[in-house]
């Protein structure tokens, strides 16, 4: 029997990521303008990473309390109040993670049974189906349209849920469509979860990354609060990918459960990371929001470039990435990126890699400089009038 043969056969049958496959290939090549990756150009600003510095200086280099440090659970808390008028009690509903990816796959195992179904609206986050699978629950996508702006419907969700449904999840602002949904269809998702008695997963860690109002948080929807697990990080906003810190809050019993299978695993997140994470919430809103203004004049070329070029695409709300539709073009979204990357050397994702649903799409992440994102249009146009 081969090494490979040993390997556990759950883990042979997920299928590599599309990103990542991609990505290998890029970076064996030169001066390609990467539109690929879904993490913030900007390096985290500085009164973050000084006040890592100044916890270093302190000493500050031991495990932390499983659930994390208090005072970043209390920051948590008030932030939650402050923006969502929710309240969380630091003791016993807040658990801080090894970013959103830790907190999905702990969210996922602490409540799935084998066979449980869990509804994805489709595209959607890599991860997510993965987690789930690997959880020993089944995947069940919930293809979205751009007819309906990429939102999940009640009806698209009711005619996929069955008696072993027992997760919804979603995640607005979306990556990679950057669709948001209004309080008014939530509230209408809300109703839809109450009636079949469903536990939401709610990954909202682009919450902060809205150009066209506030977000709504599922959480604070009613009823919702103790039916919802919330996810949120601080790598997008923040600007904190590599730092490795997010959370999630529901009722006690959901983070107790998270907590028990967190402290076999993890422990607990990096201390020097926590320390920072303090700071970004008490002093880190000024930076972010020139970060998010930034995003948004970004947004607003991508859009008027590939609509100029006759590409049809849906305004993104929110995270930072555009999904035009790439149909007309006669490719589908594996040749279009593949071709596109070796005729102009622009790297985009293709939209299959979120699912189905994302066929005849391409993601492209807006978040590089606009001199970067005007020269790939450049490039893309000229690919397109071949
Ligand atoms: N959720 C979504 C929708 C994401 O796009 C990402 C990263 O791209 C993550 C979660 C993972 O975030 P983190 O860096 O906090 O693990």
């Amino acid at each position: 029997m081969s090494w490979a043969d040993r390997v556990s056969p759950v883990v042979k049958a997920i299928p590599p990521s599309g990103i990542r496959r991609f990505f290998d290939i890029v970076a064996e090549m030169k001066g390609v303008i990467s539109l690929g990756v879904g993490e913030p150009d900007f390096i985290t600003p500085w009164h973050i990473r000084e006040s890592c510095v100044y916890g270093l200086q302190k000493g500050y280099t031991a495990y932390t309390s499983n659930y994390g440090l208090l005072e970043l659970r209390e920051e948590i808390a008030r932030i939650m109040q402050k923006d969502y008028r929710i309240s969380y009690n630091p003791r016993n509903e807040i658990l801080v993670t090894v970013g959103v990816s830790e907190a999905l796959d702990l969210a996922m195992r602490a409540i799935l049974s084998p066979g449980d179904e869990v509804l994805i609206p489709e595209p959607c986050y890599v991860s997510y189906k993965t987690c789930a699978t690997l959880a020993g629950g089944v995947a069940v996508p919930v293809p979205t349209t751009m007819d309906t702006e990429f939102r999940v419907t009640v009806d698209q969700l009711e005619k996929l849920v069955t008696p072993r449904t027992k997760v919804l999840l979603i995640g607005y602002p979306n990556n990679p469509t950057g669709a948001i949904m209004p309080k008014q269809e939530l509230e209408a998702i809300a109703r839809f979860v109450q009636k079949h008695d469903l536990i939401v997963i709610a990954d909202e860690i682009y919450s902060l990354l809205t150009y066209e109002g506030k977000h709504v948080c599922f959480a604070g929807l009613p009823e919702m609060r103790d039916r919802t697990i919330l996810l949120n990080g601080f790598s997008k906003a923040y600007a904190m990918t590599g730092w490795r810190i997010g959370y999630a809050l529901s009722n006690p019993d959901f983070i107790g459960a998270m907590t028990k299978i967190h402290q076999y695993t993890m422990l607990c997140a990096p201390i020097t990371a926590q320390v920072a994470a303090i700071e970004a919430l008490r002093r880190g809103e000024h930076s972010m929001q020139e970060m998010v203004a930034e995003y948004n004049r970004r947004r607003r070329l991508m859009l008027d470039g590939f609509r100029q070029m006759g590409l049809t695409c849906f305004e993104p709300k929110g995270a930072f990435y555009i999904f035009p539709s790439i149909r007309q073009t006669g490719l589908t979204s594996l040749q279009f990126a593949e071709e596109l990357l070796k005729a102009e050397k622009v790297a985009l994702v293709p939209g299959d890699a979120f699912g189905q649903s994302g066929e005849g799409f391409v993601r492209c992440s807006y978040a590089s400089s606009i001199a970067n994102l005007s020269e790939a249009l450049e490039r893309i146009g000229r690919f397109i009038s071949r």
